[in-house]
């Protein structure tokens, strides 16, 4: 069960004002938990859930997004609390009314040149000082001077060895461990800065709010090489053409970009695969055999 009087309380104590929930909507769209709005006496919040274990989950998010905001480039949802509440964990953020019909193209401007923004915020070393979640898989972000050791295990390395426990060894450990030994002679001429990244940044992860101004929110953040997130825009549906447009104005791709697209998403299709099974195997399997033939 939920306790609901713990999330008023707890949203009570952070905002410094008493708050009581006058009604309580469940909202679909989510992949992972389930969510709800809150409309209460004085203002509404964005609520989500999941199982008393996932609280670290929601903690990291909460500084995932805190991360984003102090970067002070893009719009992004504040965390006002989180925490337990019987057996569930929670994260209250604020909520911000979003506008599906404006998916307008200044709009698709503004995003591309606020995500360029956030990647031109830059940590000294790539990953991030906590652990967060992709989807709701463990991602790890220990930090390190080398991307490429960085990718090769804490990425693609990790997600490997994760499809291996989950019963597809066979089918991608020759050619994962043949990739993960070469993956130098990708970034032969390229050293990518260490991007603050967004880590999630598939269409489902953005809007506009009622002013047109984009938002992006249920980040899996870390410092990295800003292409893993424009190779995620292009995955699961895409980003409008104004968005890449205005983004390469602000900050050029490098010409290699198109040869390391598909390192970037493999991390995410393995991913699904270790998430949601074996539907996405064949799309590892060519994915690895189109790496390595690029080789
Ligand atoms: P999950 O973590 O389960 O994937 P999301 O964070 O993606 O959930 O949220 C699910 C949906 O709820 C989103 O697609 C979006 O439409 C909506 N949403 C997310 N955050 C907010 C917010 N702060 N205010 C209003 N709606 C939101």
């Amino acid at each position: 069960m939920i306790s609901w009087e713990t999330i008023t309380q707890d949203i009570s104590s952070q905002t410094q004002s008493s708050f009581s929930i006058i009604s309580k909507q469940p909202v679909g769209g989510g992949n992972i938990n389930s969510a709800y709005l809150l409309l209460g006496n004085t203002q509404t919040y964005f609520v989500k859930l999941n199982t008393a274990n996932k609280l670290a989950m929601f903690e990291a998010e909460a500084a995932g997004l805190q991360e984003i905001a102090k970067a002070n480039v893009i719009k992004v949802p504040r965390a006002v609390c989180y925490g337990i509440a019987g057996q569930s964990a929670y994260i209250v953020l604020e909520y911000i009314e979003f506008n599906s019909r404006s998916k307008a193209s200044n709009s698709a401007v503004d995003l591309g040149r606020q995500i360029a923004a956030m990647h031109g915020v830059t940590g000294s070393q790539y990953g991030w000082h906590r652990d967060n979640t992709i989807g709701s898989t463990p991602q790890l972000n220990h930090c390190d001077s080398s991307w490429v050791s960085f990718w090769c295990e804490y990425r693609l390395g990790f997600q490997l060895q994760l499809a291996a426990k989950n019963g597809y060894a066979k089918q991608l450990q020759h050619n994962g461990d043949k990739l993960l030994a070469d993956l130098p002679v990708f970034f032969e001429s390229y050293v990518p800065d260490a991007s603050l990244l967004h880590g999630d940044l598939w269409s489902g992860n953005y809007a506009y709010d009622a002013q047109g101004e984009p938002v992006i929110f249920d980040p899996a953040i870390y410092y990295g090489d800003r292409e893993a997130d424009i190779a995620m825009t292009e995955l699961f549906g895409g980003f409008p053409s104004q968005f890449y447009q205005a983004y390469n104005d602000c900050f050029a791709m490098d010409v290699g970009y198109s040869s390391r697209k598909t390192l970037y998403n493999l991390y995410h299709i393995l991913n699904h695969l270790n998430l949601f099974g074996g539907g996405y195997l064949s799309q590892c399997e060519s994915m690895l055999e189109q790496l390595l033939n690029e080789i």
